[in-house]
């Protein structure tokens, strides 16, 4: 391992300082919510450097999710400590052969077509893929996920397919004017339940990850039966998305 310089330290040591803080205000937010299962983090990793990503997974956060498929090609060798892997970006179908072995879950499964290109491809790898499918819950233009109305058809397609496993579903809201995403979060919520209890006794299927919440608001997400919080810029620092 390199030297680290004392401007390095200090971005070591407020990552360990919002790890900390962050799992707090998850517990604080599952006490208010009356919750007792299991809420996980996830560290949203792009732009981060490797050394940083595996500093937090020596600090407790167990999980990454990946949004640029090159990005994490390139960081993942670098990766200390086995963290597990979810990728949670937009994926292209002539991408998903580079990943498919790679990561141990895809949250943004927002179409068909998707779908059926990880089947193909977690098949050749003699695996089976656990898939959330995106639900672009406000219904917006510019936001990939399939609509809540068409949920059901793509749901009961995809457990025809033998090599993919539907988990639950991940949405990235839009924020009312209020400030707050609640009353999406509120509408995954039903969606969500509605899913697992039909699909209770069906072996094909296994509802039980709802992935929502980021930085700004991930403590209501909790509050409305999150089970997975994607979290960036709070853990690691804000920084450009280019
Ligand atoms: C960047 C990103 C996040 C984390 O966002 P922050 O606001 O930085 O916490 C979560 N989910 C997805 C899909 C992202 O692209």
């Amino acid at each position: 391992m390199k030297e680290r310089s004392s401007h390095d330290d200090s971005r070591f040591s407020t990552v360990a300082d919002n790890i900390k803080h962050i799992t707090e205000n998850i517990e604080n937010a599952k006490l208010k919510a009356g919750r007792t299962d299991t809420v996980r983090l996830m560290g949203v990793t792009k732009t981060v450097d490797p050394e940083i990503v595996s500093f937090s997974v020596a600090n407790g956060v167990k999980l990454l999710g990946e949004n640029r498929v090159q990005e994490f090609l390139d960081k993942r060798d670098r990766y200390e400590g086995d963290p597990e892997v979810h990728f949670i970006g937009g994926l292209q179908t002539n991408k998903v052969k580079y990943i498919i072995d790679k990561v141990s879950m895809i949250h943004s499964a927002n179409s068909e077509h998707l779908i059926e290109e990880i089947d193909k491809r977690a098949g050749k790898a003699g695996l089976k893929m656990d898939i959330l499918i995106e639900v672009n819950i406000g219904g917006e233009e510019s936001k990939s996920g399939i609509a809540p109305e068409a949920l059901d058809e793509l749901a009961y397609k995809t457990a025809e397919l033998g090599n993919v496993r539907l988990r639950g579903l991940m949405a990235i809201p839009p924020v009312d004017v209020d400030g707050s995403s609640d009353r999406y979060f509120a509408q995954m919520q039903k969606l969500f339940s509605d899913l697992r209890d039909k699909t209770r006794n069906d072996g094909r299927f296994l509802i039980d990850t709802l992935s929502m919440g980021m930085s700004g608001d991930y403590q209501s997400a909790i509050m409305h039966g999150s089970t997975i919080v994607r979290i960036g810029s709070v853990l690691y620092g804000y920084r450009n998305y280019t």
